[in-house]
């Protein structure tokens, strides 16, 4: 079986979120199982220098999109079993960011438009393209509307993931035919609510919609989650799977993870307080183990449930313990952070950045870890806090709730601490039962042993991912 993912972003190459680590991870799992799987992303110039200098040059063609014209440069690196390919034009991927330009509709259509096109130069007419959000939702429908007619296209059947579905790619209808080359016969399929809304035509388009837990794929079937897309979903529900996610278990491995102080296992655990001391010295913090650290990596935003901390932040506070957080993103929610350390000197620390070395050094020297999202299609970090043996208090819903099971003392069941309804005080209240079960060592012993041991590989996930592929053949 061969499978192309096309995405906007791959892990070790570019990541901003879950979609760079599913896009490094799943394709590598897959060819584990015997799958042809490659991966195709733009050639960002962002993306760091030495794995630049792996790439190859294969070749350039021009993308036809309406009027235009577009040089199109190809590139590819092999890492492990797995072939990438790169779509290169300095004018869309020269920019200091990867989303969030102003021409972000043609930059994705363009991409989408070359990864067909790309098929022919390299001679690989894979069975399955796995597309992935809103970026990458035109490709199903430039396939169904320009290549269906060459024979070695005919075949190809096409997988949406979704992500998250707050991220929809909308756009003014009058873009249409002069951006993506469409005439008005494609205006129904694409045109949701007055906009052009780009992952609503590929979820039409696709063959087989997926997205990253099975609670998830629930949810968005309702209008509390679906951000205005339930009404599209229902009628295909036939095509809907939710697949929980796994994690690389060798980028995130507290045996052999570089950027930690001391690695350690779940027999050598006593070492993970080294990386706790260090971390503490690090953000200048009272140094003492006795005191538990509750970390967070994330991004800053309103689906993140950090208006839980600003609203029992005083509470929080006066808890006996130290807070480190991770994060970038709105604003306002970095300011909280700056005056909530401000304010909290001998406790709080948020550190405004995007750092994967200071994460993993967050998930190997904290003792709990704080994810309260208000919606999570899946959430890696918790997966990620619960293999350094770091134990999650989360909200329980979408994906949190399929990784994280409430530990229960009677039984000793259990990996973390949840909450169940997205409320300040119940998570806060989690946060106090989770600090008692810190000090409970024969309790706490059993719960990080529970974390520690829990299968989070993408082996499982590749699996069902192969069955899904299958059923379309
Ligand atoms: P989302 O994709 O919604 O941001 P996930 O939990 O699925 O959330 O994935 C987030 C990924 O990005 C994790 O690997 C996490 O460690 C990483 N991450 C998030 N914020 C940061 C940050 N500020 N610095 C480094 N890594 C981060």
């Amino acid at each position: 079986m061969k499978v192309l993912f096309a995405t906007s972003e791959a892990a070790p190459f570019i990541k901003t979120g879950g979609l760079g680590d599913v896009c490094g991870a799943l394709p590598k799992a897959l060819a584990e199982e015997g799958v042809d799987a490659r991966v195709i992303l733009p050639l960002y110039t962002c993306i760091d220098h030495t794995l630049k200098t792996q790439m190859k040059f294969l070749g350039s063609f021009d993308v036809s999109i309406s009027w235009r014209k577009t040089y199109c440069g190809v590139f590819t690196a092999t890492v492990g079993k797995v072939i990438y390919y790169f779509i290169d034009n300095e004018q869309y991927y020269s920019r200091p960011n990867v989303y969030g330009e102003y021409d972000d509709s043609e930059r994705f259509a363009f991409f989408s438009k070359a990864v067909l096109d790309m098929l022919n130069m390299v001679d690989f007419f894979p069975n399955i393209i796995h597309i992935n959000d809103w970026q990458t939702s035109l490709l199903p429908v430039y396939l169904n509307a320009f290549y269906r007619s060459d024979s070695r296209y005919a075949s190809i059947k096409t997988v949406l993931s979704i992500h998250n579905i707050e991220f929809q790619g909308k756009y003014n209808p009058i873009i249409l035919g002069s951006i993506f080359g469409l005439d008005i016969n494609y205006r129904s399929l694409l045109l949701y609510d007055g906009d052009i809304n780009l992952l609503k035509g590929g979820i039409e388009a696709a063959d087989m919609v997926t997205t990253v837990s099975k609670t998830y794929a629930d949810e968005i079937l309702s209008p509390e989650f679906s951000f205005g897309l339930h009404n599209i979903l229902h009628p295909r529900k036939y095509k809907l799977r939710g697949v929980v996610n796994g994690i690389d278990t060798t980028v995130f491995n507290p045996a052999t993870d570089p950027h930690i102080a001391r690695n350690y296992t779940y027999e050598t655990i006593r070492f993970k307080s080294f990386n706790k001391k260090q971390l503490q010295k690090e953000m200048a913090l009272e140094q003492s183990n006795d005191i538990p650290v509750i970390g967070m990596v994330t991004r800053l935003a309103s689906q993140k449930g950090i208006d839980l901390l600003c609203e029992v932040m005083n509470e929080l506070s006066g808890l006996p313990m130290q807070l480190i957080a991770l994060g970038t993103g709105e604003s306002h929610y970095e300011s909280f952070f700056y005056s909530w350390e401000h304010s909290c000197r001998d406790k709080v620390r948020g550190y405004i950045g995007f750092s994967a070395e200071m994460a993993q050094k967050i998930y190997a020297g904290a003792d709990l870890f704080l994810m309260p999202s208000k919606m999570e299609p899946c959430g890696l970090s918790q997966m990620i806090a619960m293999r350094y043996g770091t134990i999650p208090i989360v909200h329980a819903t979408g994906g949190l709730k399929d990784t994280v099971e409430a530990f229960n003392p009677v039984t000793k069941t259990g990996n973390g601490i949840t909450f169940q309804s997205y409320n300040a005080y119940d998570m806060l209240d989690a946060v106090k039962r989770a600090i008692d079960l810190f000090h409970n060592k024969p309790m706490w012993r059993a719960l990080r042993k529970n974390a520690m041991s829990g299968d989070f590989s993408w082996k499982k996930p590749a699996q069902e991912y192969i069955e899904i592929y299958q059923q379309l053949f």
